[in-house]
């Protein structure tokens, strides 16, 4: 197939890129690297089944030759990146949506939607299912993200439902691995580039609130299945094992095989108390689920990023 992937140059997004060119498939990656790299696709170079145009996906954009897929990925994703971006996540999620649903229309090809467990905000039901409407802040500082993505879950319903567009919407929680930029801002690259340079690790709040982390792996298999056997109602995708961010990061320093003490900063304004994907869906319908444990994720990141940093 040939098959579209947004954001193709980011972290989830080239992974992702390196599963679809695995299994033969042409890819055009659109990237304007506005947090990506094109360093995360150079094991590619050379491969001419990989098309790399650098573009802002919220400017339209013209396809001519046959496109079968769209993974639509292409947004700021860390909080530290979208609070300094929060014009250009609120028009990637609106703009840049549309413009991937119109390929798609032209085309007739299948979009999935990167959206997020962030339309769930603060959620007052836990575990999260895909029925919750979610508590979100439109005001608050990751109303331009969650709403962004909520804005884009609507655009895609509405263009299956006055176009036929055949949509997939998937909601990723927490999800880590090589290839996270060290500096994003986010728990897993803080707590491992602290642990590693010997730094403190910097417990926002108390550390009681929780996450779930998926290893990027899992999540790719996922992202495939949802997009090859998915349904047009979103599906979560993560790794439902809770932890709080305390325990989480005295599992990055044992791991480390560091000492550093955990220090306590202010917690950001809005940050979800609880996090944690209800899968059923996900496992009744795709037959997915995660299978790499937290213990082997952290690893394996531990491992790239010991080089990364080097
Ligand atoms: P990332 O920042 O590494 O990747 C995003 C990519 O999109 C980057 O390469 C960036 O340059 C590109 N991009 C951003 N705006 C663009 C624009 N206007 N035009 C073209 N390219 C643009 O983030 P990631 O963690 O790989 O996230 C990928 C997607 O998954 C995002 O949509 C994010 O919202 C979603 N997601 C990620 C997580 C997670 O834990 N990593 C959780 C929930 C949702
Ligand atoms: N966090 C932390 N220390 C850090 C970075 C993040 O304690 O240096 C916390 C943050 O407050 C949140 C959790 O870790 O509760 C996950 O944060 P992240 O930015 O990775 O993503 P979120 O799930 O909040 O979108």
């Amino acid at each position: 197939m040939r098959i579209v992937v947004s954001g193709g140059a980011g972290f989830i997004g080239s992974h992702l890129t390196d599963r679809l060119l695995a299994e033969g498939h042409r890819v055009v990656v659109i990237d304007n690297f506005i947090t990506g790299s094109r360093n995360n696709l150079s094991q590619h170079e050379g491969n001419d089944r990989l098309v790399i145009i650098e573009h802002d996906i919220s400017k339209p954009i013209y396809l001519a030759e046959k496109v079968d897929r769209i993974y639509h990925l292409a947004s700021p994703a860390s909080p530290i990146d979208y609070q300094k971006l929060p014009i250009q996540t609120l028009k990637v999620g609106a703009l840049g949506t549309h413009n991937m649903l119109g390929i798609a229309r032209h085309h007739k090809a299948r979009i999935l939607l990167a959206s997020t467990s962030e339309v769930y905000g603060d959620p007052e039901v836990h575990p999260q299912v895909e029925s919750y409407w979610g508590n979100v802040n439109p005001v608050g500082p990751r109303g331009c993200y969650d709403e962004a993505k909520r804005f884009a879950e609507a655009l895609m319903v509405a263009y299956r439902n006055a176009h036929a567009v055949d949509i997939r919407i998937i909601r990723i929680f927490n999800t880590y691995g090589p290839r996270m930029r060290l500096n994003d801002g986010r728990v897993v690259p803080a707590f491992i580039s602290q642990a590693l340079r010997g730094e403190p690790l910097t417990l926002f709040g108390d550390g009681s609130q929780t996450r779930s982390f998926c290893y990027v792996s899992d999540l790719v298999e996922g992202i495939v299945a949802a997009m090859e056997r998915g349904d047009q109602n979103p599906i979560n995708l993560g790794n439902p094992a809770e932890i709080t961010i305390r325990q989480f990061a005295e599992t990055i320093r044992r791991l480390a095989g560091s000492t550093v003490p955990l220090v306590e900063r202010p917690l950001p304004q809005d940050d979800p108390r609880r996090r944690r994907p209800d899968i059923t869906r996900a496992r009744t319908l795709l037959g997915w689920e995660p299978t790499t444990s937290l213990e082997e994720g952290l690893r394996k990141t531990l491992e790239w990023a010991k080089e990364a940093i080097r």
